[in-house]
Order: structure tokens, then sequence, then C-alpha cells
């Protein structure tokens, strides 16, 4: 076979992998939003069946064999530094797709995350993973951490072990296990980095905190009477259209957590859920659900059906995001733009309030014991919190036994707030009984990776205010997709960010933003 005729090979074995994982995909999406309740056990099994395809594809010899031979892998399989140009890629000729070494680097990546893990490890910690979830949701239900305690201890076992599989935290690697494990969902971040970012954040969002605790706080109480739920509908669609959401590409679904998957690249679903005596939190999901899919629907169409033909990692996904619910999502302008529309769908509630109250009450801030219902502000340190926590168990520095009272005793610390109980405590959060360690901080550097963006795309455009005001979001739209969607995962977080910000990745931008607002909110 001739280097292209080789590659050629590859991008087919990867697209039947990706097409495998996206009917895995749509099969998830059904049990999320429509699927009878009762065909849950066979789902599962369909799944575990078409996820072991796409994992065996992505494993099997031939592909190691592949990249082996196209000089992305060493004969031991260390992944090779390649070239970005097919033209110059070791053993890649002219005349291929321009972005094949990208390919070849993010594939070779993938596989060997997948293929060092032995079968019989990935079989047993997908068992321990069903086993501890179900642990979990019924431990959450009684608020006992003890019913969980032992899957946890089994959950971070199997971390551990997985980080050594990949080459960390073992007698002879470098870095810790919980690097390779932050690795995973932010390529190139290890805990100093992240260290290094988080301690002068919590610093200066603690301080902001107490200004806006001695401030006197706003009238939230007209957002939570009753809300015609048909109604709150009509306008996440109406909202979601104005977004310029493309819904020849995409759904508007409702499930009971709010997600996005992509299932193809003219298909990128996104659901919300609605409560009576909340809207704003049914429509601030559809603006962050919609923040993801820009990104997924915007990647170059050349890409299509590759391993890069999707976001690069959880933080920038998480940017996005973000962005648009918080950065636009809750800013003066973009209600200055929506308020008048979202008055018209409910007049018996809103009619009567004024826009500088709305906009007040949508952007209150405020200790509080629950993450996904956090305000921007206090957000960073729910993720703070549990980045320490979770490093620590991972270390062994602290004991799954001695976790539930340091969780109580930082969130003391952090939001002078007594947890009531485990359920609103330790155990809130799904994260942990699925063995996703490293997870958290994509939350918080989207955060920082997000203002940066915004910055940058300020300055680019002086007359976004206008803009936003006017509901135009064309241009926004076409600055993003330009400087970070249309590269799939072909460049790294940090080149990303470099390439469209020339900057280094910074909490100061967020902060920045955040002492801004909020003093002209609070007043202070
Ligand atoms: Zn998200």
């Amino acid at each position: 076979m001739s280097g292209a005729e080789k590659l050629n090979r590859l991008y087919a074995l990867d697209r039947e992998r990706m097409y495998l994982s996206r009917a895995a995909a749509v099969l998830h999406w059904d049990e999320e939003t429509c699927m009878p309740p009762r065909a849950v056990e066979e789902r599962a099994e369909q799944l575990a069946v078409l996820e072991g395809l796409a994992h065996e594809k992505l494993t099997a010899p031939e592909t190691g064999e592949l990249l082996r031979d196209l000089g992305a892998l060493s004969s031991s399989g260390v992944e090779l530094p390649l070239p970005r140009n097919t033209e110059d890629a070791a053993g890649v000729p002219a005349g291929l797709p321009a972005a094949a070494g990208d390919f070849l680097r993010v594939l070779s990546r993938d596989y060997n995350r997948a293929a060092r893990l032995p079968p019989e490890f990935v079989r047993e910690s997908a068992r321990a993973e069903g086993l501890s979830q179900a642990a979990w949701v019924e431990a959450r239900k009684r608020g006992d951490f003890s019913m969980f305690a032992p899957h946890l201890k089994k959950m971070i076992d199997c971390a551990g072990k997985k980080a050594e599989y990949w080459g960390y935290g073992g007698s002879d690697a470098g870095g810790s296990a919980y690097d390779g494990l932050l690795d995973s969902f932010e390529p190139g971040m290890g805990e100093k980095e992240i260290s290094a970012l988080f301690d002068p954040l919590k610093k200066r969002v603690e301080v902001l905190l107490k200004k806006i605790a001695a401030s006197p706080k706003p009238d939230t109480g007209f957002l939570h009477l009753d809300y015609d739920i048909q109604r709150q509908r009509e306008f996440s669609r109406e909202l979601l259209d104005g977004l310029g959401f493309d819904t020849s590409r995409g759904r508007l679904d409702e499930s009971a957590h709010p997600f996005t998957t992509t299932l193809g690249f003219n298909d990128v679903r996104i659901t919300t859920r609605y409560a009576e005596n909340d809207p704003m939190s049914g429509i601030f999901s559809v603006i962050h659900e919609a923040g993801h899919a820009f990104y997924e629907l915007a990647v170059d169409p050349q890409l299509k059906a590759t391993c890069l033909a999707e976001g690069v990692s959880m933080g920038i996904h998480e940017s996005q995001s973000r962005l648009w619910e918080n950065v636009i999502g809750r800013s003066r302008a973009f209600w200055e733009g929506w308020f008048p529309a979202l008055q018209a769908r409910f007049p018996a509630r809103l009619a009567g309030v004024t826009f500088p109250a709305f906009y007040r009450a949508v952007n209150a801030a405020g200790p509080s014991l629950i993450r996904t219902d956090a305000d921007e502000v206090s957000y960073s340190l729910h993720i703070i919190l549990r980045f320490d926590l979770e490093r620590r168990l991972i270390s062994g520095a602290l004991s799954v036994d001695d976790a539930p009272a340091a969780w109580n005793a930082a969130f003391r610390e952090l939001f002078g707030l007594e947890v009531p109980d485990d359920a609103s405590g330790i155990l809130q959060d799904v994260h942990w009984s699925m063995g996703s360690f490293g997870y958290f901080p994509s939350y918080a550097l989207g955060n920082l990776y997000a203002l940066q963006f915004w910055k940058k795309c300020r300055a680019d455009i002086p007359r976004i205010e206008q803009l936003l005001i006017r509901r135009e979001y064309a241009e926004i739209h076409a600055w993003f997709k330009e400087k970070i969607h249309v590269f799939g995962r072909r460049f790294d977080p940090a080149e990303l960010l470099e390439k469209a910000t020339g900057e280094k990745l910074s909490a100061v931008p967020f902060l920045e933003y955040l002492e801004t607002k909020y003093a002209d909110l609070y007043g202070f």
C-alpha cells in the first residue's frame, strides 16, 4: 500500500468508528428524551454492543500498524511529533487533505488512550461504573454517603490505574495520576497549571462575594411565580431562532438534565427543561446548550466524519456555552433586545417589572449549596472546592471516609454555609460516580477562556453592544467560527487560544469582567 492508500484506509476506519459512536449517541439521545421507561435495560445492552464495536474499531491492530507506518507512532507506540500540513508529514505524500497531519496526531492520541487499556480492565471498570452510578442515585436519595463510599473507592482505584496505563503517575512515569486524568479532558493542562490559575481566582472572587454580600439584595420574587410552561416553550423557540440556531441542522427537545449531543455533521441536538416557578432556568439552559451547538455546527466541513470533527476540549466547549449563557445571555445589551419579547409572552407577570429590576434579578449573586444553581461569580468556588478534593482523593492524601467532612469544612470556609446533609453536599454531582475525575476544572477553565475570547472579539467588533441590542448575532457567530469553531480538534486548547487572542490562559480578563459588572449591578 502507498502512503496515500494507507492514509485513506485510516480515514475509512476512523469514519466507521465515528459512525458507530454517532449511532450510539442517537440511542442515548432517545433514552434521555422520549424512550418509554421499560426499555431501559435492553437499551443498555444495545449501547454496550455499539460502543464496544466503536472501541474495537479504534483499537484494531490495523489502526496501530497504519499509524506506525505513517510515522505518527514510534515502533514502541510513542506519539511522534508531526508537522501540521500533509505536504511535510512523514511518509504522507502530497495532495492529501490539508489536515492530515492533525488527523494523524489526534487519532494517535485517541488510539493510545484506548489501546493502552487492557480489554479486561475496560470491561471491569464499565461494570463497576454501572454499579457505582446506581449506588450513587440511591445514596443521594437517602442522603447516606456510606452506601456510596465503597463504590467511590473503587472508582478512585480505577481512575488511578487508568492514568497509570496511560503513562502517568506510575513509578517510572512523569506527572501525577491526576495530571493524566486532567489531560484527557483538557489536553496539555496539569495540576500545577490549574493551581496557578485557581489560587488567585479564588482570592479575588472571595473579595467580590464579600462586597456583594454587604450590598442590598435584588428582588427576584417576580421570577418565581407561576409561568405557563407552554408559553415558556414558545419563548425558547423564538429565542433559539433569534440566536441563529438552524433548525434544519438541529433540534430542541426536553430532558431531565439539559445537554447537547452531536449525531452528525448536520444534526446537533440540544435539550432543556422547564419549571413553572423558574422560567429563567429553562431559558438560560437553552442559551447555554445553543452555545455548545454553535461550536459543533461550525466545524470545517472538510473534517466531517473524522476524529477532528468536534470541539477540542471540555474547557473550550464550556467557554462557548458559558459565553452565550452568562457573558452575552446575562448582559444588559442582550436583554435590552429580548426583554420586550419576554414581557409580551408573560404580560401578567412582567408588564409591571422595569428593565433595570429584571436585569438585576437575572444577575443575582450569592452563596448557594448546589453547583448547578450557582451564579457566575460564586460558580468558580464550587469548582475550586471539587478540584482540591478530587486531586487529594486521587493522590491518596484524602481518604474516602474523610471526604464528606472535608467537603463540609471547605464549604464553610468558602461560602460560610453549613451543609445540611450529604445529598446537598458531596453527593450532589454525578461525575465521581462515573469515574470522571479531572472533569470539574473544565467548567471554570471555560469561564477563563470565554472572557479572553470575548475581550478580543469586542476589540475586533467595536459596535458589538449595538448588535446585541438589535439582536444581530451574525458577526459574533462569524468571529467565533473563524477563530475557534472551524478548526475542530486541529489545535490544542493553548494553541487555539494563542492563535485567536495572542495570549496565554489567564484568569485576569474573567476577574476584570466580574468586578466591573458586579460593581455596577450592586453599586459598590
Ligand atoms: Zn455545558
